[in-house]
């Protein structure tokens, strides 16, 4: 029988939350590092990732992922590297998928090298995946919807593929959030966050989560404590206020990228919009089967006649910004952010063109979002016709 889990608006709310603790409805901030002993069992500790307040977010989190057990980390960096130093030892073989998170692309390349782990990227097929696959591949890293052209994984299949090997698989789920996707009801293992995008969601705080079955947990809790990245109570309390209300933003967030994306779709000066919910995405069948929603990240295409930079400055309310998730809704320019690094011809190849902008929708109105990217993509053509004509 499937396990009962309570919605995630309740989740969002009351999950984690304190009883009798003091007369207040919110949790206390309780910001001391030295605690009483009270027997000779665990002692709280912040690197210890069991204080009173990491122990109400992890509560809650570990609910709204359907996951077992949880850890609070200092960044998604510092729970993606702690997960993978805990999992990996020389000699382990890695499968990644090609085209993750910048920051988890320079882990790779950087740090797996050194400790004499042998990795292969992989494209988001399943196939591709398991076909990168060695007698000795301990693990298998991917993320889905994926950055910036939101393909899609087929949890499920690649799930049940790599549990015959007797492979671990891990999905960076920041870009869903658990609002929109569960990964561990799909047989993943592990699920990582980068709590400073949608968890957070206000474009201040920075965090990070590993989720997972006990014993994982357990194993990752190990390396953690000896690397150190945990969290403060004075975050704690910030985190936990911001993920009351994780539900509610994403919800206006999914509904307002298929706003976004329809028009975008129909827009002359668009070449092309990638988006998991429009029905034109490859995609869209597997997303609509294992995510509740599509999310609020979308990219697309500007046509020729439409300069990308051009385009961001002419954006009033659109905030031209690196990072995702929040309130407010922000523009990119992959070429220019994330992909700059990367060599012309490697980004081409996956795809990633000068003219493909990256946007994180958040929870203005929807007409007023739509409004603000009409006017600037018809800025950019006067200005073009005019310089023509000069
Ligand atoms: C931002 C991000 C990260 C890294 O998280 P930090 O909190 O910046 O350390 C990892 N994965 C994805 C998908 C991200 O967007």
């Amino acid at each position: 029988m499937k396990p009962h889990h309570i919605s995630k608006h309740t989740a969002s709310v009351h999950a984690g939350q304190q009883r009798n603790t003091n007369q207040g409805v919110v949790n206390p901030i309780d910001p001391s590092t030295a605690f009483q002993y009270i027997d000779a069992g665990d002692q709280f500790y912040p690197r210890y990732f069991n204080t009173p307040n990491q122990s109400h977010i992890i509560e809650k989190l570990r609910q709204l992922e359907h996951a077992e057990s949880a850890l609070l980390f200092s960044s998604g960096m510092a729970a993606i590297s702690t997960t993978l130093l805990a999992l990996l030892k020389s000699g382990d073989h890695a499968v990644m998928l090609r085209g993750l998170y910048g920051g988890t692309h320079s882990f790779i390349i950087h740090e797996l090298d050194e400790l004499g782990v042998p990795y292969d990227f992989a494209g988001a097929e399943v196939e591709e995946l398991i076909g990168a696959v060695r007698h000795n591949t301990r693990l298998i890293l991917v993320e889905s919807p994926t950055n910036p052209l939101l393909q899609i994984v087929d949890l499920q299949q690649l799930a049940g593929q790599a549990k015959q090997r007797g492979i671990i698989t891990i999905i960076d789920n920041t870009f869903a959030s658990p609002i929109n996707q569960n990964p561990i009801d799909l047989g993943i293992d592990l699920v990582v966050h980068s709590g400073t995008k949608y968890l957070g969601g206000h474009s201040d705080l920075c965090f990070g989560a590993a989720l997972g079955s006990q014993s994982l947990i357990d194993q990752i809790r190990d390396k953690a404590i000896r690397y150190g990245g945990s969290v403060n109570a004075v975050t704690c309390y910030l985190i936990e206020r911001s993920l009351k209300t994780l539900a509610l933003r994403v919800e206006k967030q999914n509904h307002n990228a298929k706003r976004v994306a329809q028009f975008l779709e129909e827009h002359p000066q668009v070449e092309r919009v990638y988006y998991p919910g429009l029905t034109s995405h490859p995609g869209h069948r597997c997303a609509a089967e294992q995510m509740e929603d599509f999310g609020g990240m979308l990219s697309f295409e500007l046509s020729e006649s439409v300069p990308g930079r051009d385009f961001l400055d002419k954006l009033n309310l659109i905030t031209p910004a690196m990072s995702l998730g929040g309130v407010e809704s922000t523009a990119t320019l992959p070429v220019f952010t994330s992909h700059r690094l990367m060599p012309d011809a490697e980004r081409r190849r996956l795809g990633i063109g000068d003219q493909l902008v990256r946007l994180s929708v958040g929870i203005e109105d929807a007409d007023d979002l739509i409004e603000d990217l009409g006017q600037a993509m018809l800025a950019g053509e006067t200005r073009r016709a005019s310089s023509i004509g000069a």
